[in-house]
Formats: C-alpha cells, structure tokens, sequence
C-alpha cells in the first residue's frame, strides 16, 4: 500500500449509534459505516487485500488483469485498487443487480460482462464463468492474470480479522458483546468472529440471513434449504463457501425484506442515513439478537453500503409497488 492516498483510506471506517434500534432494545446498537469507503462498501478490504497478496506472491505484475464474478461491490472496490496498480479489470456481472453498480463499474474503467442470473449449480452461472475467463485469459497474458475468488479465497476473510475485527475492538475499548451481520462471501461475518473471539470468546456471534438464502436452515438445523426470495443484493447464498466454512456463528435469524425495508426507511427519516438493503437486513438481525441478550449490551453491525446504490429499486416508488413492498411516506 505504501504512500498511496486512496488505498489508505480503505478501512478505519465510523461506528455510528444508531438511535432508533438502541432506543428499542435498551441496548447500545452500532453500525459500522462501511459506505465511507473510497469504493462506498465493506468489499474495498477484501478487494485491497485481495490484490496485494497477489501482487506479493508474484501471481499479476503491472500490466496484468483481475477478473472477478461480483454482485457490484467487489468489483467497483476491485476498481479502485486495480487503477492503483495499473491492472486491468474484467467483471462478471449477473443482470438483475442494480443499475447503479454497474454504471459505476463502466466509469471507474472495468470491463462489464453481464449474465442471466442462474443458480450456482448452473455451469453459466456468474461465478464460474469468472473463473473460465481467468483460465483463458492466463494462457496468454505474460504480465499474469488473477481469477480474485472473493467467495472463496481466505484472504477475503484474513483482511476482516486484520482490520474491521481489530477496529471494532478498539472503538468499543473492547466493551462489545455482540456482533450480527449478513453473508454474501461470508468473508467479513468469518472474520469478525475469528477476530472478536480471539479477544475474547464470550462475544456473541450472529448471521442475519435473507429469505431465499439457505445459511439460516444450516444454521439451524443443519441442512442447506431455502424458502422465500429477497430483493436485496450482494448477500443471501445456497453454499458453504471456504469463507463462510470459518465463521464461529452463535445465533441465526430469518429476516423478511419487509422488516429490513422499514428499518432503513426509519433511518433516512429520523437519522438521515440512507443505507442499502442489506444493511437493513444487519441491522433487524442486530435488534432481534440485542432482545434476546437483553439490556445493556453493546451490539455492532455492519452498514455496508449506500442506498443511493440502489436509488432505483429501493428508493424507487414504481419498484416497491410492484414488489408489493413497504412505501414509505415521504417518497
Ligand atoms: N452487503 C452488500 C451490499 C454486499 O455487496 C456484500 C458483498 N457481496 C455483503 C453485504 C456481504 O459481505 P461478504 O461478502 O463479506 O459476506
């Protein structure tokens, strides 16, 4: 990372108080703002870890290509990292996710391959396609190219132990009790729990899953099966990724995108934090954990990106109509 201005503003993000949810639960809620990243989400860390150990292990050189299948997040954080290093960048991109994301990626220079959006099992599907590129890329590139593997490749989890567990330790001076949050990868749920439970093992550790994902059920009752569907992007999963097979989970919770709509809706009201969807799922798990751990304790979640990342789905009355999804009053 060196000198460089723009990959040392990865991380040391806030940890806000959100009122509203503290109020509820008697409990001390925060979430940590991971939209102030410079690629606004929690993937910038994996993103930057993720290339820097390449570049380490001599496996892409200047000049050389990432190639990455991504819901948009890692990939638009792949693009801040990548012009840095002077890499190229390829992304795999299934076609429901937002329009924001992907014009963000075109202007931040990467190159947009969109698919259908067909389950993992599928041999189109998304992930797998970004690794057949990679392979047929790398069989002529000499500057090197790298297939960065975010649902897979530990190194996505390791940059959650090093900085955001490390960070949540110290902006609670240690006094956290608990800590909730969805999995796409699982990288950052597998990492702040490796990390906050290496400080001490009585931290509580929560999965708040989506409907349509199948975490929830393996959690539970050991078997990986999903019911329902959810408009949020970026998490929800029907595999056991290399990520996610580390994570120290305690608690899960089943959170409705009614439920997580509401919340976030109450935020740009009352706190005026506009957050996506997913943070909305974090942070209804947060609340439902703090009720069960009851009053007093310090709960933390993650607030990993922006609504404005999804001003036309979310914040977009045509779209929550047709959903049949909550409206609120002011939009
Ligand atoms: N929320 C959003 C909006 C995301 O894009 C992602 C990553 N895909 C996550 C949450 C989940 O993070 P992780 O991959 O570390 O599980």
């Amino acid at each position: 990372m060196g000198n460089n201005l723009i990959l040392q503003s990865i991380g040391n993000t806030p940890l806000i108080r959100l009122k509203q949810a503290s109020e509820l639960t008697n409990c001390n809620i925060y979430g940590k703002a991971e939209y102030f990243n410079p690629g606004g989400s929690v993937k910038d860390r994996a993103a930057l870890f993720i290339v820097e150990s390449a570049i380490k292990n001599k496996q892409i050189e200047n000049g050389g290509t990432v190639v990455e299948g991504t819901a948009g997040n890692t990939g638009i954080g792949l693009a801040v990292v990548c012009k840095e290093y002077n890499l190229n960048l390829k992304i795999v991109i299934p076609k429901t996710q937002s329009i924001e994301k992907k014009n963000t990626l075109k202007e931040l220079g990467a190159e947009l391959i969109e698919v259908d959006a067909v389950p993992y099992s599928d041999p189109n599907n998304y992930i797998k396609k970004s690794k057949k590129i990679a392979e047929e890329l790398g069989k002529t590139n000499k500057k090197g190219v790298l297939w960065a593997n975010q649902f897979d490749n530990i190194v996505n989890c390791e940059s959650h132990i090093k900085t955001t567990a490390e960070e949540i330790w110290n902006q609670t001076s240690g006094k956290v009790d608990a800590f909730i949050c969805s999995v796409g990868t699982g990288g950052t749920l597998a990492g702040v729990s490796i990390g906050l439970k290496n400080k001490n093992k009585n931290i509580k550790i929560g999965l708040s899953d989506p409907m349509g994902s199948s975490l929830y059920s393996y959690i539970k009752f050991n078997k990986l099966e999903s019911k329902g569907n959810s408009i949020t992007e970026g998490i929800g999963t029907s595999r056991i990724t290399k990520n996610f097979e580390k994570a120290l989970v305690d608690q899960a919770y089943h959170i409705e995108d009614k439920e997580a709509l509401n919340i976030i809706f109450d935020l740009v009201k009352n706190q005026k934090i506009i957050l996506g969807g997913s943070s909305g799922i974090n942070i209804a798990g947060a609340i439902k954990l703090a009720k069960k751990l009851g009053p007093g304790k310090n709960i933390v979640t993650i607030l990993c990106d922006s609504g404005l990342r999804y001003a036309s789905k979310i914040y977009n009355k045509k779209f929550l109509k047709e959903k049949k999804l909550p409206i609120p009053e002011w939009l």
